[in-house]
């Protein structure tokens, strides 16, 4: 291969438990972790800032795509006694306001406009580009490093992916949706995120796939961790 960097590709739908194993790979193995999704909802924050709404339609596209090429990211890893990764979005923190489950159905329908997901590539590309790193998102193995030097594809039940979701919901305090409220739009930004004419959620050929289901998180990123060692000590 080139000169590129180690890269992980880690794809699959909300509630797999990418972030949390990304993460934890990231720091066990000395890689950058990029979550990708939160570009996209940082995009969907600014679109409700300057006053979309979810019922937004195609004469909405150009700007929408504007906002999305005008935001400027940056992720920063706070180093304390528990170190995060906080989004920055044009110079505001954003890290916790993108959380919410309106965000998250915000962002699957802007991440459907064709001018939005090619605005953002370039960004996703040159984070992996700039030192070994673990990107996590829909699209990473298939579109965004289909050439990564390794491939996974995380799934799990959907009753169980709601369940996570609504733990992380209710640790984050405020008011949550229902299970079944949260079960439904997650089966909505399924539907949505895998039917879109581009960039469709989809396993890659080459990917790995995990049925996260019954296993701890712990037991998902020892898997994960030694496939990804076993590769690395392959490319030297
Ligand atoms: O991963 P997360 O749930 O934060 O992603 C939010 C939304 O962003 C997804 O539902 C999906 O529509 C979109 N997304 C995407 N491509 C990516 C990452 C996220 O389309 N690589």
């Amino acid at each position: 291969m080139s000169d590129q960097p180690f890269v992980v590709a880690v794809d699959g739908p909300a509630g797999t438990g990418k972030s949390s194993a990304t993460k934890r790979i990231a720091d066990l193995l000395g890689l950058i972790h990029v979550d990708t999704g939160a570009l996209y909802r940082g995009v969907a924050f600014q679109c409700f800032e300057v006053g979309f709404t979810l019922d937004f339609d195609e004469s909405d596209h150009d700007a929408i795509t504007k906002i999305a090429q005008k935001a400027q990211f940056e992720f920063k890893r706070i180093k304390s006694k528990n170190p995060s990764n906080r989004l920055f979005l044009n110079g505001k923190d954003v890290t916790s306001m993108i959380r919410t489950p309106d965000m998250s159905m915000m962002a699957s329908r802007v991440s459907a406009i064709p001018g939005v997901r090619a605005a953002l590539k370039g960004l996703q590309r040159n984070l992996g580009m700039s030192a070994p790193s673990i990107l996590e998102g829909r699209d990473i193995g298939t579109v965004i490093f289909p050439d990564a030097n390794i491939k996974f594809f995380l799934t799990a039940s959907i009753d169980e992916r709601a369940k996570r979701r609504l733990s992380e919901l209710e640790a984050q305090g405020g008011d949550s949706p229902s299970f079944e409220e949260l079960r439904e739009q997650i089966l909505k930004r399924d539907e949505g995120d895998s039917t879109r004419a581009i960039a469709p959620l989809k396993k890659a050929s080459d990917a790995i796939e995990i049925d996260t289901t019954a296993s701890t998180l712990d037991q998902v990123v020892i898997e994960m961790a030694k496939l990804i060692r076993a590769k690395m000590n392959k490319a030297g």
